[in-house]
């Protein structure tokens, strides 16, 4: 059986996602050769959205899953509830995905259980089998399966690495900020503001990200830049604006924050 995308689909039911290079070419490719994916990138870059959009040009279903430390694999396998004095199995995430077909996108799966990595390492080489030891089922996974993971490399400790073996099973993709003109029509697409103020955002999100690794942890995501922008939209003065969507977010610290404040008030 071969897969069918949908060729154009209707504009306002794929979410808005500005392409920055050959992401989506290669996103279809990978769904058609039934590969799996992992996008690697800062937080708020902009994978779950590209995730969605994706998913939604091809008309197939997403289920997307936010991982956790507490995650467990019958989290996203599923489990036996009781439901009116009887024992019912209720499909996770996962098993729903293989199932019927669709995406199932796995946001930060360093941060889930050791077990998840079990569940997911038949299904990412060619068998493409979930075995459901409780139910005692093996479901095949049909062609419009796909497995897509994201994690941060910036944060992760050394406890929390993606194991060789692990990421080996996966085509990856990796995910910066958009480059300027990129992400001033993001945040312009966004949020409806003007040009000018989206441009002065995204130079001031510049200055702080060369900041980053020095005194932040993580640098001013486009998503903060889109929030910021959704504020001055609203009619919040800007100082308010960059203090509630971007200082604040960014730093506990009084000190940072100042500098953050400096390099901001050098683009101003
Ligand atoms: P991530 O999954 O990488 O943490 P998101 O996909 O949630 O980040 O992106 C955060 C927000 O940034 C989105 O909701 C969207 O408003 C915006 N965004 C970032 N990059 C893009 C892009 N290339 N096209 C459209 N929106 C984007």
């Amino acid at each position: 059986m071969s897969v069918v995308f949908k060729e154009k689909p209707a504009a306002d039911d794929v979410p808005f996602y500005h392409a920055t290079g050959n992401e989506e070419r290669l996103f279809e490719t990978a769904f058609a050769q039934r590969l799996p994916l992992l996008l690697k990138g800062p937080t708020g870059c902009g994978k779950t959205r590209f995730v969605s959009h994706m998913a939604a040009r091809l008309g197939v279903p997403l289920y997307t899953v936010s991982c956790h430390d507490d995650l467990t694999a019958a989290d996203l396998t599923g489990r036996f509830l009781i439901k009116g004095g009887e024992t019912v199995w209720a499909d996770g995430p996962l098993t729903r995905a293989v199932r019927t077909g669709g995406i199932c996108y796995l946001d930060e799966v360093v941060e889930a259980r050791k077990d998840v990595t079990v569940v997911l390492h038949p299904l990412t080489d060619d068998r493409r089998i979930l075995p459901l030891d409780r139910t005692g089922e093996v479901l095949q996974a049909p062609p419009g399966f796909m497995l897509v993971v994201s994690y941060n490399p910036g944060y992760q400790n050394l406890l929390k690495q993606l194991k060789p073996s692990t990421r080996q099973r996966f085509l990856a993709m990796e995910f910066g900020f958009p480059d300027p003109e990129s992400e001033t029509v993001v945040i312009m697409r966004e949020t409806g503001i003007d040009r000018d103020r989206a441009a002065t955002l995204v130079r001031i999100a510049g200055n702080i990200r060369k900041l980053s690794g020095i005194d932040l942890e993580e640098a001013a995501s486009t998503r903060l830049l889109v929030y910021c922008a959704t504020l001055l939209m609203a009619g919040v003065d800007f100082d308010s604006a960059v203090a509630a969507a971007i200082i604040e977010p960014l730093s506990d610290d009084a000190d940072i924050k100042a500098g953050l404040r400096e390099a901001i008030a050098i683009i101003r």
